[in-house]
């Protein structure tokens, strides 16, 4: 339920409003918005508590309107936050209006490796350095990345081209350390409903970057990047990177584009398409990645090695040099079309 006081309530209405939750029981949470002061209600309240509620504060002074609704999430809603976020790290800004490229290698293996990506990204257009130091791997024989060397090579790889940098977190114990090198913090689609991550992460004060688990529904996801925003944490990107595909023989997961649209709907938060997880496979990147475009996205997060076939990780799914920079040409020209910039 969310409680939408007038433009002009005073703040003892609005604590008056909020003090007369609690003393039904209930934790509101006041959410002080562009002019005007929301108030949100947790849903998992019975149907009967939730008319008694809304019948006493109905008649309350400074109350607006009171909207009854059936989604969990609150701070990740657009109901809630009517103005669309625009996540700002140094010069680049993702949100609506913008079409922000992140490409990289999955893992950053060298210097001279993450240098030669940083220098195609750069010169290509694109604006965000990937590359992971922490790896979720399936097996535990596979590379794990170079942990906190990897870390160090990011950051200088980044100045040197003037790169927004972005890597993984897989504990909370690891996102002090990875914000200390980085600028925006990964959670990856393993880690989405690692609770603890979540508000390890939400305390950092940088932007994070959270990816869809695969098995993961919208409300799911959404509750997910709650976790983050409740710490206090306004800078949440959302990343659809595929779901469990039906025949992984085709592809390694279904990128679920309708997500997008969706996502625009129901929240401000910005939406990133990663094709390379989606698809998993380097063919398919480039269509997936100008469909994203098409589809609302606010950029994409595409894997490039400058040698595929040497990839410690996911070197099937990764673009070359050319590839990567063939895709630049065309999401730019697309880009005119769709009136984004990049
Ligand atoms: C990655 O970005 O390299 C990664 C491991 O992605 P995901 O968490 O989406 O599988
Ligand atoms: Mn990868």
């Amino acid at each position: 339920m969310i409680i939408t006081m007038e433009v002009d309530a005073t703040s003892a209405q609005v604590d008056a409003v909020a003090k007369a939750i609690r003393e039904q029981g209930v934790d509101p949470l006041v959410l002080p918005g562009e002019g005007r002061v929301a108030i949100g209600i947790p849903s998992a309240l019975t149907s009967d508590k939730r008319d008694q509620i809304e019948t006493m504060l109905g008649g309350m002074d400074g109350v607006s309107k009171i909207t009854q609704t059936s989604r969990p999430y609150k701070l990740a809603s657009l109901e809630f936050h009517r103005q669309k976020t625009v996540v700002e790290v140094g010069k680049v800004k993702v949100g609506p209006g913008h079409f922000v490229m992140f490409g990289g290698p999955c893992s950053i293996e060298s210097y001279d490796q993450l240098a030669r990506s940083a220098e195609v990204i750069a010169k290509s257009g694109g604006t965000v350095l990937r590359g992971g130091a922490f790896k979720p791997r399936t097996s535990p024989y596979a590379f794990q990345g170079l942990a906190e060397e990897g870390l160090q090579i990011m950051k200088r790889v980044g100045d040197e081209f003037g790169l927004v940098t972005i890597s993984e977190a897989m504990s909370p114990e690891q996102v002090p350390l990875v914000a200390q090198y980085v600028d925006i913090i990964q959670i990856g689609a393993r880690s989405m409903q690692n609770f603890p991550l979540l508000i390890s992460a939400g305390k950092a004060m940088k932007p994070v970057f959270l990816k869809r688990g695969p098995s993961a529904s919208i409300d799911d996801f959404l509750l997910a990047a709650e976790y983050v925003l409740s710490q206090g944490n306004p800078d949440v990107i959302l990343c659809e990177r595929g779901v469990m595909a039906i025949d992984r023989g085709y592809t390694r997961n279904t990128l679920d584009l309708s997500a997008v649209p969706v996502l625009k709907e129901y929240s401000h938060l910005p939406v990133i398409v990663d094709p390379s997880h989606g698809t998993g496979k380097a063919k398919y990147v480039a269509p997936m990645a100008k469909a994203a475009m098409v589809a609302g996205a606010d950029g994409v997060m595409v894997e490039m090695h400058p040698n595929p076939k040497e990839a410690l990780s996911d070197g099937s799914q990764a673009l070359t040099v050319d590839q990567f920079e063939r895709l630049m040409d065309e999401l730019k020209k697309l880009a005119e079309f769709v009136g984004v910039a990049m």
